[in-house]
């Protein structure tokens, strides 16, 4: 795309050779410039590569310092404020220096009941650090405390400069990375590529699934369709998604239909959205607006790859061992709607994957399947990837827009809903990754076969992510429709502590959550909502008879107080209060009117916002403390926990 840029700044004159030190940069280098500027024409408008220059201004100056937010501006020509506001929002740009290797430690709930509060500590006593507290006495060091990574099933992570995941990580594998980093085998903090960097030379992730279960279920009849070659990181290319996957084999077919057969296939699937909504993928794209003979739209086509729901690790999977079946969903959904261009929207922190995306997309066209006359149709349509820069919500359509278009992720105020008015004010749909790569299967089995997989209504196999006290953690791609505890018991072994499941979240972190007496609950959309909660985004965690459901609370708490947007009083206020009373009875602190000035919070949040974050805060918040309401009255009476088990908090300061 493109569109006019600025006349080249006095940056562009910056003198080449010998650099400052990042910390004392004031100016991009040329190349770094460029860089930005031609980032900027992939999109419809150059404001979208604020988040791609404020990376890069990390990258060059070591952190997001003023002078880098000043230079961002000068480079795209844009308000300072604008770039100040952009930058701020997001927790991925440092705002003050971090150490050569900055360490960030999920503590989220999946990761604390798998010993990663503990694990914090350790890192913080091993480099003399505390989460947010800056650079260890010689530098060399930062921790941080991160919420959640996607690793759930394969926790304790750390992330290494924002670039490498290590995983499943135990004391010697801690000495053995931290070693490694002093050895100068990690890529120093902000030496990781920009955006659309696809030199996997530099590639140097580890992703660690051996934990992972990838299970199907019954393979004959029901034969994973999501998950194929999952676990084999030599799946992703495009020759082996041809030959073994039947690699673009539904395009073609898609293709020789009408734009709007397609969409009534996909109708016919009654596929729901994997995304935590669950509303029917081929209903929302039968919304988009269609041209007339004097109007041709531009429309555009998003894949929602944001995961970020605490308990969930299905996307990336895909992502990682599937890459084309991803892209080829969204082709297919591009010509069903007549889209132009198709963004897929990635977590910042997914950076080994956006590379692996970019690789798999110059893949795709060089195969003719994405550019210019698609296969001999006519049919221009192409791929752009799009980091996010760590902000749960951009997982919220609008708010996801508003990053896509280089603004701070908060959500917008429907209507318009995104089919009228959506990514830079064109007809837009967005779906999640599971939802997109569900359509070439759909395609090639046609419609009506997949809406024979799983319950009326609740049609097709969905991934479920089994992290906590499970004894084999890992996804499981299975019917929807299947009881809950032949899922965590029969699959998934049950609990890894021996200790007896007390409560499992069934859909990921704003899920209301179980006890035992729904734990045969069917889990499909209708099924779960029946028994008082929701499938969401298929996060099923389980916690056992020794965690603290206070505990287990607050920390939930804390992660809606830490990600609301800010924009609605009733959400940034109330989150803070929860999190402030469940602090103070969590300390033994609290008093019996907490539990009632609690319950009278919830109902000031839910339905009172301008997006679903508020009711999915008081989810968690008003189920456990309804199922659980004997374990809050004893940390009151008695000032501490009834059951003396797992700590789901750090105790290393930086709260
Ligand atoms: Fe932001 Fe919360 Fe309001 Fe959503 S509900 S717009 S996250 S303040």
């Amino acid at each position: 795309m493109n569109h006019p840029l600025p006349p080249e700044t006095s940056d562009h004159a910056l003198a080449t050779g010998e650099r400052l030190p990042k910390s004392e940069r004031t100016k991009f280098s040329p190349e770094a410039i460029a860089e930005i500027l031609a980032i900027a024409t992939k999109y419809p408008d150059k404001l979208a590569a604020t988040l791609p220059a404020l990376h890069i201004a990390q990258r060059e100056f070591g952190f997001v310092s003023l002078d880098a937010m000043k230079a961002v501006a000068r480079a795209l020509s844009i308000p300072e404020g604008h770039v100040f506001g952009v930058a701020s929002f997001y927790t991925m740009y440092q705002k003050k220096p971090v150490g050569k290797f900055h360490l960030q430690v999920c503590t989220n709930i999946s990761c604390a009941l798998s010993g990663g509060v503990e694990f914090l500590e350790k890192v913080c006593k091993k480099t003399g650090c505390h989460p947010g507290g800056g650079p260890s006495a010689d530098g060399l060091w930062s921790v941080e405390e991160a919420e959640c990574l996607a690793s759930c099933g394969s926790a304790p992570c750390m992330q290494v400069n924002a670039d490498v995941y290590d995983e499943n990580i135990d004391d010697a594998k801690l000495g053995e990375i931290m070693k490694a980093c002093e050895r100068g085998e990690y890529r120093e903090w902000g030496l990781w590529a920009g955006c659309g960097d696809t030199d996997m030379a530099t590639f140097r992730t580890k992703p660690d699934h051996q934990r992972y279960t990838f299970e199907g279920f019954g393979t004959d009849k029901y034969p994973n369709l999501m998950l194929r070659g999952a676990g084999d990181l030599n799946n992703w290319p495009l020759a082996v998604y041809v030959s073994k996957h039947e690699g673009y084999v539904a395009l073609k077919k898609a293709l020789q239909m009408e734009p709007v057969a397609v969409t009534e296939e996909v109708k016919t699937s009654g596929i729901r959205g994997r995304g935590g909504a669950g509303f029917p993928a081929g209903l929302k794209w039968s919304f988009m607006p269609k041209d007339t003979p004097d109007r041709k739209l531009t429309r555009y086509v998003v894949c929602n790859a944001d995961e970020g729901e605490p308990g969930t690790f299905k996307d990336r999977a895909i992502m990682e061992y599937n890459p084309h079946q991803v892209i080829e969903g969204v082709i297919i959904s591009g010509w069903a709607m007549q889209c132009q261009t198709g963004f897929i929207y990635v977590r910042g922190e997914f950076l080994w994957l956006i590379e692996k995306l970019e690789h798999a997309i110059q893949e795709a066209r060089d195969a003719g399947f994405l550019g210019k006359d698609i296969l001999g149709t006519g049919w221009d349509f192409d791929l752009i990837v799009h980091r996010g820069a760590g902000a749960y919500i951009c997982g919220e359509e609008t708010a996801l827009l508003n990053s896509l278009e280089g603004r701070r992720g908060e959500p917008r105020v429907k209507p318009p809903f995104p089919a009228a008015k959506g990514a830079f004010g064109q007809p837009t749909t967005i779906n999640n990754v599971e939802t997109l790569a569900a359509v070439p299967a759909i395609l090639r089995m046609g419609g009506a076969e997949y809406s024979k997989i799983g319950r009326p209504k609740n049609t097709g196999t969905r991934v479920f992510c089994l992290s906590g006290h499970v004894k084999r953690p890992g996804l499981y791609e299975l019917p929807l429709g299947l009881p809950l505890d032949f899922i965590m018991n029969d699959l998934a072994g049950g609990s890894s502590t021996g200790k007896k499941i007390k409560c499992v979240i069934p859909g990921g972190a704003s899920a209301p959550v179980f006890s035992e007496k729904e734990f045969s609950t069917l889990m499909d959309f209708d099924s779960v909502r029946d028994a008082g909660s929701m499938g969401g985004s298929g996060g099923v965690i389980l916690l056992d008879e020794d965690t603290c459901m206070v505990q287990a609370c607050l920390r939930l708490i804390r992660f809606y107080a830490h990600e609301s947007c800010g924009q609605c009083t009733p959400c940034r206020e109330g989150c803070n209060w929860m999190e402030m009373i469940l602090y103070r009875i969590e300390h033994g602190q609290g008093r019996m009117e907490d539990l009632d000035l609690l319950e009278s919070i919830t109902p000031n949040i839910a339905g009172k916002t301008l997006c679903a974050f508020g009711d999915a805060a008081c989810g968690p918040m008003d189920s456990i403390l309804q199922k659980f309401r004997s374990e809050f009255e004893h940390h009151i009476t008695h000032k501490t926990c009834m059951v003396n088990g797992h700590r789901l908090l750090a105790n290393v300061g930086g709260h």
